[in-house]
């Protein structure tokens, strides 16, 4: 433990500076590009990943960005919408809060001109130009190939699921993905399913009382949890700790938050799931750029993979960056990579 959390602490970064105030654009001269993030409750990494490092990446590429949260609040997420449509924005990076409210806004942001980026989560049934995003699917690999060497051989094991939002669609593509390693195990035996419940909107409180009710229910029973980020495996690790039980059941998680980090050293946490967001920001610039040229042949040229949309029944040009599994072992990774600096990571709170 000791050494390798050195390794990790020991490291330089300059990490991500999270500011966590609404930008209204730099006024730089840039041409003016918004980003609707959806919200903080599900997820630490909108404002200590995407919102500095978007900021970054749309100012490097001379771009005037106008950055704001919408809390969760799909009115907000529409009025926010207009309000970056009436200030000229050319275009616009969005993170839904469901695929209904984000089609709604797409729909608008077309009508009035203005193109649009499916930042991070497809909309399904929407119009985005582009989606820019990580393999969602091999996410969800991840956090299930994560789970079973975590777990080890322990024949029957059971495993409780508590997965993310029925209305984003990478919560869908995580579970199927997880499910690809999972399921063939729980059909053997392998390992029994002990409980399963999607979160509405990613919330880490109800992650938390939901998986107390389906400890519970199994009669305080459970070998490994397959949480699907680390908001969710940090709810579930404070049910643990108040069991006893935390550091003895693995649990999954994603993002590399600064808490995530930190359960993964202290051994609550057995891994997540590292996206580097500043390579998704630096993706989701260069297409805004181009498209406020109204350059699509450049943007068709960088988005080469395509996703699927069975709602709207089409196929969504699409940059999909890959994920990687961290542990215990290389948390250094992460790090490096800016997730969170090594004093955030290294000090005590
Ligand atoms: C993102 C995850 C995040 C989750 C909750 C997903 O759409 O891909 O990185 O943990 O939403 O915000």
């Amino acid at each position: 433990g000791i050494m390798l959390a050195v390794t990790a602490c020991g490291s330089n970064s300059s990490g991500g500076d999270s500011g966590s105030s609404d930008s209204g654009g730099s006024g730089n001269g840039g041409t003016k590009v918004g980003v609707i993030l959806p919200d903080t409750k599900s997820s630490a990494r909108y404002e200590s990943q995407d919102r500095p490092l978007l900021q970054k990446a749309l100012s490097d590429a001379g771009l005037d960005p106008i950055i704001q949260n919408a809390e969760g609040d799909t009115t907000k997420f529409s009025s926010i919408a207009d309000s970056m449509i009436s200030q000229g924005a050319k275009v616009i990076l969005m993170s839904n809060l469901s695929s209904e409210s984000g089609a709604a806004v797409q729909k608008k942001a077309k009508e009035a001109g203005v193109a649009t980026i499916d930042y991070d989560r497809l909309t399904l049934g929407g119009s985005a130009d582009y989606y820019v995003s990580f393999d969602s699917n091999t996410v969800g690999n991840l956090q299930g190939q994560g789970l079973v060497d975590c777990i080890g051989a322990k024949p029957g094991a059971q495993v409780i699921q508590i997965d993310g939002s029925p209305t984003d669609n990478n919560a869908t593509l995580f579970k199927a993905g997880a499910l690809e390693v999972l399921q063939p195990k729980y059909d053997a035996g392998d390992l029994r399913l002990a409980g399963d419940q999607a979160i509405p909107e990613w919330d880490n409180q109800v992650g938390g009382t939901t998986f107390e009710q389906l400890l519970t229910a199994n009669g305080g029973k459970v070998d490994g949890v397959l949480a699907a980020n680390d908001g969710l495996a940090g709810a579930v690790i404070t049910v643990l700790q108040k069991n006893g039980l935390n550091g003895q059941v693995p649990v999954t998680g994603q993002d590399a938050t600064e808490d995530g980090l930190k359960a993964v050293l202290r051994g609550d946490q057995c891994m997540t799931v590292y996206k580097d967001v500043a390579q998704e920001a630096a993706a989701a610039a260069e297409l805004a750029i181009d498209l406020a040229k109204g350059d699509t042949a450049a943007a068709d040229a960088k988005a080469t993979a395509t996703s699927e949309d069975p709602t709207g029944n089409r196929q969504v040009k699409s940059v999909l960056l890959t994920p990687v599994t961290i542990t215990k072992d290389n948390v250094k990774v992460a790090v490096d990579g800016g997730a969170v600096s090594a004093s955030d990571l290294c000090s005590g709170d």
